[in-house]
């Protein structure tokens, strides 16, 4: 494709006004909204009023008076509508490794005389450790860990748990939650699904495949902020029955009532623990407005020609300097990223940020480019190929600077 063709899919782009909604670097191409979003332009004068007006002013008449205490439930509403779930039955709350603790507890209580919990062994490692300090408290339990082709062989009517990200974090690989959902349900399992590359990046479909639980990520594709709240599905045929174990009292059905004992609430709410961080939901708040006149299957059919492009132009450099693509090429297989294998990945990634592109590395040797259809134009594209292939060719990356790991890679 020539720079012209690509200048013309960014003008007939239907999403392409979404970009001035977003704070971006001048002259930065940002691949990297997989792991942070960038700031959508409405966030810093919202949370700016929050501080000054609603803390700084209001003071604790806010919680009523603002709403404070019900923003876990406004945004989970917001993020509903994006995973194919209904309003009240998404709740914004803690971390995402947070989420998953209590709906894995929640989902094997549901279970009670199964004792495995099926995952992949390339799972992101948080989601993977949460299981594993599920089995050390409850006991008992087999953590099968295996590769993406064992899994359905990995099932029997043994297993309480398919817990699966559907998103591979290294490769791209995109799941087929209908199916995975079904055969977890066929042996009589409860499927949870993680979201973290998938809520913002592409319609997801909770409801229609039968979810049974679901959590993810506010600082990734939802352009949350840093540590951004997550939050967590739980559709209405399993909320009486979710057992809260993180019994804290804004779960609990009449929080002040200040009663001794612990009653759950009966609606999603049971799912929430503490005091909300409310500077950092109000932030997620105002970011998810950009996503208010979006259509998902539009965002979806612009990634998959973002990341078409950047595949089609990366051929030739990936031949010649032997960058292995492992994302899959099949439309139906891959998320919102491309991701290359190459020995020197981490300072290959180092010297091209270094170029004003900025992507990221996932050890042992992967190189990660994450497209965000509502800030990316196909111009960019093109350009962060050009300067890629500079590093390359120029082999910028030997620089000794670009091989000393920082603590986050
Ligand atoms: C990013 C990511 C997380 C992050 O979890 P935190 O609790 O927010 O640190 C969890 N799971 C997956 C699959 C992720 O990609």
């Amino acid at each position: 494709m020539t720079l012209a063709e690509i200048e013309a899919l960014d003008h007939s782009d239907p999403l392409h006004h979404k970009r001035a909604e977003f704070d971006i670097p001048e002259g930065l191409i940002y691949l990297d909204g997989n792991s942070l979003g960038v700031l959508p332009r409405a966030v810093s004068g919202h949370v700016g009023n929050v501080v000054k007006q609603q803390w700084g002013h209001d003071l604790i008449r806010s919680w009523n008076l603002h709403g404070w205490v019900d923003l876990p439930i406004r945004v989970g509403a917001k993020i509903a509508g994006l995973i194919g779930a209904e309003a009240d039955e998404v709740v914004a709350a803690d971390s995402t490794s947070v989420n998953l603790f209590k709906v894995l507890l929640a989902a094997l209580r549901l279970r009670p005389e199964r004792r495995v919990i099926v995952s992949e062994i390339d799972n992101f490692p948080t989601d993977l450790y949460i299981a594993q300090g599920v089995s050390h408290l409850l006991g008992g339990y087999e953590l099968r860990f295996v590769r993406k082709d064992q899994l359905e062989d990995a099932l029997d009517d043994r297993t309480a748990v398919l817990m699966l990200t559907e998103v591979d974090y290294r490769t791209g690989y995109l799941y087929d939650m209908a199916r995975l959902t079904q055969l977890a349900h066929q042996k009589g399992a409860l499927a949870i699904w993680d979201l973290a590359h998938s809520a913002g990046a592409f319609p997801v479909h909770l409801n229609r495949h039968q979810a049974d639980f679901a959590v993810g990520c506010g600082y990734k594709y939802l352009n949350g902020g840093p540590g951004a709240p997550a939050f967590l599905f739980v559709p209405r045929r399993h909320q009486q029955a979710a057992f809260p174990f993180l019994s804290g009292w804004m779960g609990h059905q009449a929080p002040f009532a200040f009663v001794p004992e612990y009653v759950a609430a009966e609606d999603i709410r049971r799912l929430t623990v503490g005091t909300p961080g409310v500077l950092s939901m109000s932030a997620l708040d105002a970011a998810l407005e950009v996503f208010a006149d979006v259509n998902m299957e539009e965002v979806r059919q612009k990634s998959l020609q973002l990341t078409d492009l950047f595949i089609e132009l990366m051929g030739p450099m990936a031949a010649r300097y032997g960058l292995e693509l492992v994302t899959p090429t099949e439309h139906a297989r891959r998320g919102s990223q491309v991701s290359y294998r190459h020995p020197e990945g981490y300072a290959v990634m180092q010297a091209l940020i270094s170029q004003g592109v900025i992507g990221d590395f996932r050890a042992p040797d992967i190189m990660r480019f994450g497209f965000t259809p509502l800030y990316l134009r196909f111009a960019d594209v093109w350009a962060a190929v050009e300067r890629l292939d500079q590093v390359m060719r120029q082999e910028l990356w030997r620089d000794p600077r670009y091989s000393q790991r920082a603590k986050v890679t």
